[in-house]
């Protein structure tokens, strides 16, 4: 790959309108290679429309994305995905009557073609301990092992970015553990974008901060920065 100057991913006055309503509002963001960086932010903030209009699952109303120097604004999100862009997949989009391994070799097709398949495929899934579930139906796997599975489907197509919309939700402490480690292993290799609620997780993980709110950024900064900002807290963190 060659060196990129830059930032991995630089949006410019990104913005979404749904009828009257702005749901995000001319966000300028950037993202520098090896961060992993939390988007928090109050219900209906943007934030999913946000990494929605990252990802090119959803069309700006105006402005602007670059990721790799390469303007990718009119790029659908497969082909955004084909230069290395992985957004998790929600459970929901989990082929349930399909085995474990079928889903992740899916998504590891998607972005590398046939080549080196079986191997990309074993690999993502023995990353986040499946490997041995391999065989099972997706749709038989516990909430938590399909959390994983979706995990696995993002690894499995080698981004650059990875983009995660609220991995932890719904796991269990000792789950959450987990996947925070699993996380910033997977950051060692990626930049990671994630939308998450539980602050613990962010400040567990979280090399730098944002806060959307109204669509809009209210604040940005190192996680001790952004405990500490009172209007942050005011907003979000409740006092
Ligand atoms: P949450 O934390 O609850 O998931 P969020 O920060 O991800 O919220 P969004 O889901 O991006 O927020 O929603 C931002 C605003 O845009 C909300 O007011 C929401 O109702 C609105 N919105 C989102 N998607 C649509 C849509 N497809 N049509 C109309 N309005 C939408």
């Amino acid at each position: 790959m060659a060196a990129m100057s830059g930032p991995l991913l630089r949006a410019e006055g990104l913005t979404r309108d749904y009828g009257g309503l702005r749901a995000v509002d001319h966000v300028d963001f950037t993202l520098q290679e090896g961060e992993i960086r939390a988007l928090i932010g109050p219900n209906g903030a943007g934030k999913t429309t946000f990494v929605g209009l990252i990802s090119g699952r959803i069309r700006p109303s105006a402005g602007r994305v670059r990721f790799m120097g390469r303007d990718v604004t009119a790029l659908p999100a497969h082909r955004r995905m084909r230069l290395g862009m992985a957004y998790t997949f929600q459970i929901t989009s989990i082929f349930a009557n399909l085995t474990v391994w079928d889903n992740v070799a899916l998504a590891a097709q998607a972005r590398r073609g046939a080549q080196g398949l079986a191997e990309a495929t074993d690999a993502a899934l023995a990353r986040v301990g499946l490997l041995d579930r391999a065989g099972q139906v997706a749709g038989d796997l516990a909430y938590g092992h399909q959390r994983l599975l979706e995990l696995a489907m993002g690894i499995a197509q080698a981004p650059r970015l990875l983009i995660l919309d609220e991995p932890t939700q719904g796991l269990s402490d000792p789950e959450i553990r987990d996947f925070v480690a699993l996380i910033r292993d997977i950051a060692r290799g990626a930049t990671v974008l994630l939308i998450e609620h539980n602050m613990d997780v962010v400040m567990q993980l979280a090399t730098r901060i944002t806060v959307l709110n109204f669509g809009a950024i209210l604040a940005e900064g190192a996680p001790e920065e952004i405990r500490a900002d009172a209007r942050v807290r005011a907003a979000y963190l409740g006092g």
